[in-house]
């Protein structure tokens, strides 16, 4: 199966007349639903991306996250079809793909279009009874840069399914049906946070998650209100090495949780890790001091953030990275090169925020700092021969929703 041959990619041999190939476009002249589809949407979903403040490879072992939505979504039009066709079309992928319903499988789309069949194929296999759809795709999200477009893409598919056949599920159920997608179709073993962050956050707040059993609560931001701001510096940087290694890195921590007869690491407390570690191998130790301490950095910054102590925030962050840096191994000289540079410059705090190896860094400044921050990373990695890093002002947006 060529990912080289879009359309038709699951039965190239099927007999459904393919839908000829959209040409690449440039995205202000990318054609509109009526163009692709011959027939106006039925209405419009979109999903944001997220930036994770703190609680990071903490998700899959069962622990702690504090994520908040991006203003930047993706956004997909659609309309139900009942010919068990599914037509999908990216103004970022430029190609549009047709598949059919009956032969959706783990494994069997590859390239972008997995992430939006694979919701389709997650809805299907846990009962609901969809048919298939046209979805035309944008997205001001950047991919790739540790901002979560896949989960953006995912959960607006899963929003637009859920509008258009009325199933009327939750946004957690929607969040892991996505999460289902993203692991068991396109084969990613992530964690649920960055399905519940698209799904559920709210403007103003950050989700402070306990993803073992999914109870969540929203946690006001008001950084504005505190003179600060959020930048985000996309180092614009993804290490190859990133992918086998978060697996391996899962499966650490799994052992260990095993290997202390434990469920999860996230049972393990803070005051239990001096004696946990001794019970260890040396190689599963950082792992777990980074886990168990980072669980503990999530709670400290919420009750910073309830007692009203923004700038509190800023030391939980540098701590976050150090640890991400040292003991859980997942950082990269650009992303350690931004944070130093972003703390050299005045920044309360900074670190790499998602999975690792490369990606974006947070950084929490006063407002009237940002420039200036920006400017002294920017002028670090020009320094350092490093491709300018491109930023974002982040403010804590609303989760998937429905705009048309
Ligand atoms: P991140 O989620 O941090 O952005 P991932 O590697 O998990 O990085 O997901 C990026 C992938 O998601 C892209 O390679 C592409 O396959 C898919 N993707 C994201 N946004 C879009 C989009 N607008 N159109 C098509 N595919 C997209
Ligand atoms: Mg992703």
């Amino acid at each position: 199966m060529s990912p080289a041959h879009p359309v038709n990619t699951v039965n190239p041999e099927n007999t459904v007349s393919p839908v000829s190939p959209v040409n690449p476009v440039n995205p202000v002249n990318a054609p509109t639903f009526a163009e692709l589809y011959g027939r106006p949407a039925e209405g419009e979903w979109a999903a944001p991306g997220r930036v994770n403040l703190i609680g990071e490879h903490t998700d899959y072992n069962l622990g702690f996250v504090l994520p908040i939505a991006l203003p930047q979504t993706v956004r997909a039009q659609a309309a139900r079809r009942d010919d068990g066709l599914l037509r999908l079309w990216s103004a970022q992928g430029r190609e549009l793909v047709e598949l059919r319903l009956a032969d959706l499988a783990p494994g069997a789309v590859p390239g972008w279009a997995g992430y939006p069949a694979g919701v389709v194929w997650a809805l299907r296999d846990a009962g609901h009874e969809v048919g298939g759809a046209d979805i035309r795709l944008d997205s001001d999200v950047p991919s790739g840069a540790g901002l979560s477009s896949s989960a953006a893409l995912e959960c607006a598919v899963a929003a637009a399914y859920d509008g258009l056949y009325g199933l009327g599920r939750s946004a957690s159920e929607l969040a892991q049906l996505a999460q289902r997608a993203e692991n068991a179709f396109v084969g990613v073993p992530c964690g649920i946070m960055d399905q519940m962050a698209s799904m559920c956050c709210r403007p103003g707040a950050a989700l402070f998650l306990d993803t073992r059993d999914l109870s969540a609560r929203q946690v006001p931001v008001d950084l504005a209100g505190a003179g600060l701001a959020l930048l985000v510096l996309d180092t614009r940087v993804k290490h190859d090495l990133g992918d086998g290694a978060y697996a391996a890195l899962r499966a650490g921590c799994e052992k260990a949780a095993g290997l202390l007869g434990l469920p999860a690491l996230r049972s393990l407390e803070p005051a239990g890790l001096a004696d946990a570690l001794t019970r260890l191998p040396e190689e599963l130790r950082p792992l777990v001091r980074h886990v168990v301490i980072e669980n503990a950095r999530v709670e400290a910054a919420v009750a910073h953030l309830d007692a009203g102590d923004l700038p509190a925030l800023g030391p939980v962050l540098t701590a976050g990275h150090a640890s991400l840096r040292d003991d859980f191994r997942v950082s990269c000289p650009e992303t350690d090169l931004a944070v130093e540079a972003a703390v050299a410059a005045g920044a309360h705090g900074a670190r790499m925020t998602g999975g690792g190896f490369g990606g974006s860094v947070i950084a929490l400044v006063d407002t009237g700092r940002a420039d200036h921050v920006a400017a002294e990373v920017t002028a670090a990695f020009r320094t350092a021969g490093y491709a300018e890093p491109r930023t974002l002002t982040a403010t804590p947006a609303e989760g998937a929703r429905r705009i048309r």
